[in-house]
């Protein structure tokens, strides 16, 4: 009966061993076999004949074997096995390298489905080493992504097995109506089609269903989430208690979007449910300010708060603007990073543990086990950390549920943002600080390079900083950029005698901090960097940034990196350098040039490339997705997001027996994620 969700090792011919390398792959059970998505398929409805096969291309060809040739031995030791076959018209020879398996596998007389490269020879075309199987069998053939010990074949029968076990038992997790409104296929239908279609407009069908499943088990999994922590107990700070004071001595007046942020905050922070909630905003919009006021809310009310930042780098850097802040106003501000001495760590825990510190900057060292707060009662996460399942976690262990607060740079259209951060409530910053400059951006080839350099050191000579990106730390074998080498070749020929350093993320933290404490103090002009720059650093006077390999860079990541120009009163520049002349690379560029609004690149990414890379992006700290969802259509995106949300308005905790699967998916998925 629960075969299905029983040990793998049910299956025929899948004893410890194999299971041991089933579970390296995450499959356990058979179901979760049944959920390893192929990753491609040979296709053999589509068969071509041997004259039009393509050259240095896979071709699929259905043919017959004629003849069989004595294998022969070379001076290498290599043993050659030639078959000769025909496709009714013309003849070529197959020839297989030392595999007397596959050699042996081929019947005179019989018809088999081929998979290779067809190659012109004196003795006529050749088939190397090709992938064959039966004709009787399925004309669609999966190919998975496998692990070392199981071959694709033990995997088809292993599969071909398991969707056998489908009937014993009701996986169906939606209802007809539900099934009927948005067009999808059956679950159990959809699994045989996706393994062995009948014909790839089937194997599509399956693929939609199946990507809307893992969608919708996301929009359930969060708003589970999101009613468990309603139930958490948290810390009603007073309302009565005014941060107007210290909101007067900032060096600047809050926008109105920072106030209404604020807002938000101290209306969350008031209340004994632990506030959940999102602050995005574009680079520069000033969330750090915001955060800053909050924390002093906080410790105005006698409470800790903990502000986690992504990098060292980062947090140091917050510190100082903290405690520059702060400190004035009586606040007594840490910070605790992962580096630190073992004493200076002890001192500055002691601190955390007697209260005496209020506000606690610092890398995830400050969520660590060995940290006792006496009061913890606001933790915010800076940038790419979203508080991720796994931290609420490590939290929850500690018996706190402190108030919430994820600040993103990464701005995210908004329906897919009402899916990412589907348990959070969000605050909007749209408005930039008055005052600045908007960044000219430019996309160039390589022939413009010169041209570039010249440019940037212009604006060197007149006093200010620049920022050279590239995409990979070291050579490799493709011909991308790289810090190290590139670097040292433009320091001696187009930036020589100015002062230039390397950022990378090889480098030890210490390593680092001295080099981003030279460029904020001016004694590096010019920083030879990877994305480390991308999130937070904040140097006024650097106006200049140009990005080689640009078309490596997603849209979102370019509009952040060049979010590290334009921070002061002089006007800024990126240029963006590629070679890459493809149609989507142009588009891509253009719309990075035009605009510098966040939220639209990400609606015009979302235009361009699809949800995918949303999901795929680790920051969001959501349970992964598989290909299959991640290359799902927006409007299969929103159709999942509208179903979850009827569901939920007809029975929020998933407690009506016809949504019992569907829970139980949901959490699965979750569960998964957590505990690895
Ligand atoms: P974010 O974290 O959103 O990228 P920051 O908080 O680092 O942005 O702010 C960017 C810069 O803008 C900082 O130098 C900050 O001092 C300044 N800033 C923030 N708010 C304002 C404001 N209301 N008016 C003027 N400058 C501001
Ligand atoms: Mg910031």
């Amino acid at each position: 009966m629960a075969e299905l969700f029983g040990d793998i090792t049910f299956l025929k011919g899948v004893g410890g061993a194999r299971a041991e390398k089933y579970a390296k792959m995450g499959i356990k059970q058979p179901y979760e076999l049944l959920m390893h998505i192929p990753r491609d398929y040979f296709d053999f409805t589509s068969c071509v004949k041997i004259a039009d096969a393509r050259p240095d291309e896979r071709n699929f060809l259905r043919l017959k074997v004629l003849e069989k040739h004595a294998p022969f031995v070379t001076s290498t030791s290599l043993v050659i096995y030639k078959v000769v076959v025909t496709d009714g018209e013309d003849i070529a020879t197959v020839v297989f390298f030392n595999a007397v398996y596959s050699y042996r596998m081929l019947i005179v007389g019989k018809e088999y489905y081929f998979v290779g490269k067809v190659t012109p020879s004196v003795n006529g075309p050749e088939i190397k080493s090709p992938v064959f199987v039966n004709v009787n069998e399925n004309a669609i053939q999966p190919v998975y992504r496998l692990t070392k010990g199981i071959t694709v074949e033990t995997m088809r029968n292993n599969v071909r097995q398991a969707l056998t076990l489908l009937p014993q038992q009701n996986i169906e997790s939606l209802t007809e109506q539900v099934r009927e409104k948005y067009e999808l296929a059956p679950l159990a239908w959809s699994l045989q089609n996706i393994h062995f279609p009948e014909s790839m407009s089937a194997q599509r069908e399956a693929q939609k269903r199946l990507a809307f499943d893992e969608l919708l088990d996301l929009c359930i999994g969060m708003s589970l989430m999101r009613s468990n922590t309603v139930r958490e107990n948290a810390f009603a700070m007073d309302g009565e208690i005014s941060v107007n004071k210290f909101v007067e001595t900032l060096p600047f007046r809050l926008t109105d979007d920072q106030s209404s942020a604020v807002r938000d905050i101290i209306s969350d922070l008031c209340k004994n449910v632990p506030m959940n909630r999102l602050l995005q905003g574009d680079v520069g919009s000033g969330k750090t300010a915001v955060a800053v006021v909050a924390c002093c809310f906080t410790a105005l009310n006698h409470r800790q708060s903990a502000l986690m930042a992504p990098t060292e780098i980062l947090a140091i850097q917050h510190y100082k603007t903290f405690s520059e802040l702060l400190e004035p106003f009586g606040v007594k501000v840490c910070l605790l990073t992962g580096s630190m001495t073992a004493k200076k760590k002890s001192n500055i825990r002691e601190l955390i543990a007697s209260g005496e510190a209020d506000v606690i900057v610092g890398t995830h060292a400050i969520i660590q086990k060995d940290v006792k707060y006496k009061s913890l009662s606001l933790v915010i996460t800076d940038e790419q950390h979203r508080f991720g399942v796994q931290q609420r976690t490590e939290l929850a262990e500690k018996g706190n549920s402190p108030h919430r607060l994820v600040m993103s740079a990464t701005p995210i259209p908004r329906t897919l943002a009402l899916i990412i951060y589907g348990d959070l409530d969000i605050s909007v910053i749209k408005q930039m600080p008055a005052g600045r400059k908007p960044i000219k951006t430019y996309a160039v080839t390589g022939r413009l390079r010169q041209r570039a350099f010249g440019f940037v050191r212009k604006l060197l000579d007149e006093g200010r900083q620049a920022y050279i990106v590239c995409p990979k730390i070291e050579d490799g074998e493709n011909e991308l950029f790289s810090v190290k080498s590139y670097g040292k070749e433009i320091a001696q020929r187009e930036l020589r005698g100015y002062s230039v350093a390397l950022l990378h993320g090889k480098m030890s933290s210490a390593e680092k901090e001295d080099t981003m404490k030279q460029f904020r103090d001016g004694e590096i002009q010019v920083l030879i960097c990877t994305t480390v720059v991308e999130v937070g650093v904040d140097v006024p006077n650097a106006a200049v940034m140009v990005i080689e390999n640009a078309e490596r860079f997603g849209l979102s990541q370019l509009h952040q990196l060049r979010g590290r120009i334009g921070r002061g009163q002089y006007e800024s520049h990126c240029i963006l350098i590629t070679d890459n002349t493809t149609e989507e690379c142009i588009r891509r560029m253009k719309v990075i040039s035009a605009n510098s609004d966040g939220f639209v690149i990400s609606e015009e990414d979302l235009k361009l490339r699809g949800p995918g890379d949303f999901f795929g992006n680790a920051q969001h700290g959501l349970p992964p997705l598989s290909a299959t969802a991640r290359g799902c259509s927006t409007e299969l995106m929103n159709s999942a997001k509208e179903c979850a949300a009827e569901i939920l308005s007809a029975d929020s905790d998933l407690e009506m027996p016809e949504n019992g699967i569907l829970r139980q998916n949901a959490i699965r998925m979750f569960d998964k994620f957590i505990t690895g």
